[in-house]
């Protein structure tokens, strides 16, 4: 029985709870594996000793209705949201939330399902969950000063990614903490990098870029112990990668072929072009896409007509970090385009592509924002998940 079953059969035993007096232990006869029992018994029984806490949690939030008079499945929908959410500390509460969700749209009548949500979703904020999830996982970036304070364009750059990913480690219960130095430099960089790989209670580290002017970036990325470096950015996890794999993959090139894939676009056999040779973008997401059998050439700022080269290939990915570098007339028609690039003009963030003609051009297109930024986040939350497992073990 998968957890998805387990719930659903919970909700049933709710259900028949109203109306039968069998003994739960005949019920749980129905069920088959043992973490699924578990599961039904602990949240079953859960939520029939909580109900009335339940009840008046969820009847206080459900501003406009009486909790009372809701149809039997929504309050029951409901009670088992909330208890996932304030008593399961394994379970996410975005995935409660989700879930909660899921199953109101399939067995909720019409009226409720549009509240469920947000009545769950206040119950989690208000539930301190979130101060609770810090205990789950940890992922501290290490931020220049001007990161910390937003003084001047660099700092503001790192500071908005890291923002990002407070946010989404916030929804998904992983706590994203930040350190910042004051005027920082290498050494004192090194130095704080260096007491983090030591802390047994710090299972992933990131080192947000850009630094300041002046910082060796790639010695600071250097010192990430190779099983905290969750964005595969230090030359161990490079070399790892260079060989064949081992470490954590840099979040953004595996984005890229995510996306792709996602996408069913075919890499295999096809010629591609990358534009832009960083440690962090360019080279990792070549080696990647070699990895998956293309035909891969690099371009970087000394290479000469660009156009030439790019009017060539099957698929473009273009990481530099310049407004419009990538234009239509660039492009074989149908050609496939990732966009990496993000930069800010007028207050907007904006690719390296030139969205008006590329787009009447390409077979398909990632946008900016959205595409490739939001996904690199998720995945690399997801090897801070990953990082704290292994450490726990
Ligand atoms: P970077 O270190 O500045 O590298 C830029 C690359 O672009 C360099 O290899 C540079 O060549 C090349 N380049 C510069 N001007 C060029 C031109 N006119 N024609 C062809 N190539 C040119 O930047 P990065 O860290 O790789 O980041 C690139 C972009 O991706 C930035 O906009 C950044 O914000 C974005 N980014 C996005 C994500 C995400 O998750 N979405 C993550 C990281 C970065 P040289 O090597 O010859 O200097």
């Amino acid at each position: 029985m998968q957890r998805r079953e387990a719930r659903e059969f919970v909700l049933s035993l709710l259900y028949r709870h109203e109306f039968v007096e069998t003994p739960l232990a005949d019920l749980l006869d129905e069920v088959d594996t043992g973490d699924q029992r578990s599961y039904v018994e602990r949240v079953y029984l859960g939520i029939l000793d909580r109900r009335a806490e339940l009840d008046a949690l969820i009847g206080e939030r459900t501003v406009g209705w009486r909790f009372e008079r809701l149809a039997l499945i929504d309050r029951n929908i409901l009670r088992l949201g909330a208890f996932e959410i304030l008593y399961l500390p394994e379970v996410p509460p975005q995935v409660a939330l989700d879930e909660a969700v899921e199953l109101a749209k399939k067995y909720g009548t019409e009226n409720a399902r549009s509240f469920i949500n947000g009545i769950l979703d206040r119950i989690w904020k208000e539930s301190g969950r979130h101060a609770g999830a810090e205990r789950e996982a940890g992922c501290r970036g290490a931020a220049g000063e001007a990161g910390a304070t937003g003084e001047g364009p660099r700092g503001k750059r790192a500071s908005a990614y890291l923002r990002a990913k407070e946010r989404l480690g916030k929804a998904v219960g992983i706590a994203v903490e930040r350190v910042s130095l004051t005027s920082p430099t290498t050494e004192t960089l090194l130095r704080t990098v260096r007491d983090l790989a030591c802390d047994p209670d710090v299972p992933a580290l990131l080192v947000e870029a850009p630094l300041p002017d002046g910082v060796d970036t790639q010695a600071i990325r250097d010192a990430l112990p190779l099983e905290k470096d969750v964005d595969g950015a230090g030359t161990a996890a490079l070399g790892r990668l260079l060989a064949g794999g081992g470490g954590y993959l840099p979040a953004t090139a595996e984005a890229v072929v995510t996306l792709l894939h996602s996408y069913g676009i075919r890499i295999a056999g096809r010629r591609v072009v990358v534009v832009g040779r960083s440690l962090v973008v360019g080279r990792p997401l070549a080696l990647l896409l070699l990895a998956e059998d293309a035909t891969v050439t690099v371009c970087h700022s000394r290479t000469t007509d660009l156009a030439a080269i790019t009017r060539e290939a099957d698929l473009v990915c273009v990481a530099v970090g310049r407004p419009g570098l990538l234009t239509g007339e660039m492009i074989r028609p149908g050609a496939a385009v990732v966009d990496i690039g993000t930069s800010s003009v007028d207050g907007k963030i904006v690719g390296d592509a030139h969205w008006a003609s590329v787009s009447e051009v390409a077979g398909a297109v990632s946008p900016v924002p959205g595409g490739v930024g939001p996904l690199t986040n998720v995945l690399l939350l997801e090897h801070v998940a990953e990082a704290t497992e292994r450490a726990a073990r």
